[in-house]
């Protein structure tokens, strides 16, 4: 694990510098790619690099959890294999037979997993609805919880749960709260602020953003009482990420901000196009009035806490005419790609509902949007050519 990074300078600053370290003796920009998987050991048995084997802790791991830390105002931050990898470290970090609370709609696999995992490492898992704190605090009050799970925004609905109230909540009963917090992005809200414990990312979204690497990162104060545990679970688990991969994602964080900040606004347009035209049963954003937590998010927005400018670059939009016409919206676009994932500088669709398969909550006239960089414009025509055979024209 990484030390604390200085902290004088704003987020966006040590993002694009990557805490602004360069490495001797060449003192490089951008950071060497540390390959070994083993260090030397001195005569006397000791290791003088502080290094042993890299499935412990990789030095390509070091610049790259700072960084990660920094930006979400943890002490701390651990690397995996995938976001998959991250969160399932945190239940895996439990005992057998201790409570787990999670959100009735989350990401789908790692929901299915956790369905599995909890039966085999016998977890009593609950659901609560997302929106809900009066149905939340009914399950925290039962058989002594140990783990609160939240994802806000969740997927592929984008309810929104009230970080900050849920975990007020949670720490009543003495529970610790983590938060996947791969929509929102540190940009956007920094979940340890608001009183979680523990923030997990699916690093191959919007931290990495080019598509191009799949990892995982937990982010957690120093006096966590999971946090040893967890790192145990990744050390002798082995769920490690490859050192190109860990560069890869440095490189992608550098321009982390002005991602997330373009993809935020041009989702936000692109919603708001979308909702008046006529072949679009509903959009689910949680930047539009019409969102049945909008005010919640501008509560937040104002409050510069969660939605700290902007609601972030994903979208869900219902088609008129059910699962066949979605399709063919699909089928349609070009400047959208048909691919799932999310996060990246690429705008992605994807009908979510064949993609979960049998079991989904999803709606079947549903495709989920994930904005990328690309120019507003071009992906507001993409649509309403897509759109317009369904019924004629785009709105004024
Ligand atoms: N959490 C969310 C919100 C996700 O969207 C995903 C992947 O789509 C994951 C976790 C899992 O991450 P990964 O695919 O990196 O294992």
């Amino acid at each position: 694990m990484s030390e604390n990074p200085p902290r004088e300078f704003k987020a966006e600053t040590l993002s694009a510098q990557a805490l602004g370290k360069v490495a001797e003796p060449f003192f490089d920009i951008a950071p060497p790619l540390h390959l070994s998987t083993t260090f030397e050991r001195a005569g006397d048995g000791s290791y003088p690099g502080g290094r042993v084997y890299s499935r412990d802790a990789s030095p390509a791991y070091d610049q790259v959890e700072a960084t990660i830390a920094a930006l979400e105002g943890g002490d701390s931050a651990l690397l995996f294999a995938s976001g998959m990898a991250a969160a399932s470290a945190v239940f895996q970090a439990l005992s057998p037979g201790q409570r787990v609370i999670a959100p009735r709609n989350m990401y789908w696999a790692l929901r299915k997993w956790l369905i599995l995992f909890a039966e085999q490492w016998q977890l009593d898992l609950a659901f609560y609805e997302n929106t809900d704190l009066e149905d939340l605090e009914a399950k925290l009050a039962v058989g002594k919880p140990a783990l609160l799970w939240i994802e806000t925004p969740a997927n592929p609905t984008w309810e929104l749960t009230d970080i900050e109230a849920a975990a007020a909540l949670a720490h009543q009963y003495g529970v610790q709260v983590a938060v996947d917090a791969t929509v929102i992005t540190p940009v956007l809200a920094q979940p340890l602020k608001l009183g979680a414990d523990i923030v997990m990312h699916s690093a191959t979204k919007y931290l990495n953003g080019h598509s191009d690497v799949v990892a995982g990162v937990l982010v957690a104060r120093a006096d966590n009482p999971l946090a040893p545990r967890v790192r145990t679970v990744r050390a002798l688990g082995g769920a490690v990420l490859g050192p190109f991969e860990a560069w890869l994602l440095l490189r992608g964080l550098r321009t982390l901000f002005p991602r997330v900040r373009t993809a935020s606004a041009s989702a936000l347009r692109l919603a708001q196009h979308l909702r008046r035209h006529p072949a679009v049963a509903q959009v689910l954003y949680p930047g539009l009035p019409s969102h049945p937590q909008h005010a919640l998010a501008m509560q937040h927005a104002l409050a510069t806490r969660q939605f700290n400018g902007g609601f972030g670059g994903m979208l869900s939009v219902r088609i008129r005419g059910g699962e066949a016409a979605a399709k063919s919206v699909v089928t349609r676009l070009t400047v959208f790609k048909r691919a799932t994932s999310l996060g990246s500088v690429e705008s992605l669709v994807e009908h979510r509902a064949s993609v979960e398969g049998p079991g989904t909550f999803c709606p079947d006239d549903l495709l989920r949007v994930s904005v990328g960089i690309e120019h507003v414009d071009d992906l507001i025509a993409d649509f309403d050519q897509a759109l317009a055979p369904l019924n004629g024209a785009a709105p004024a």
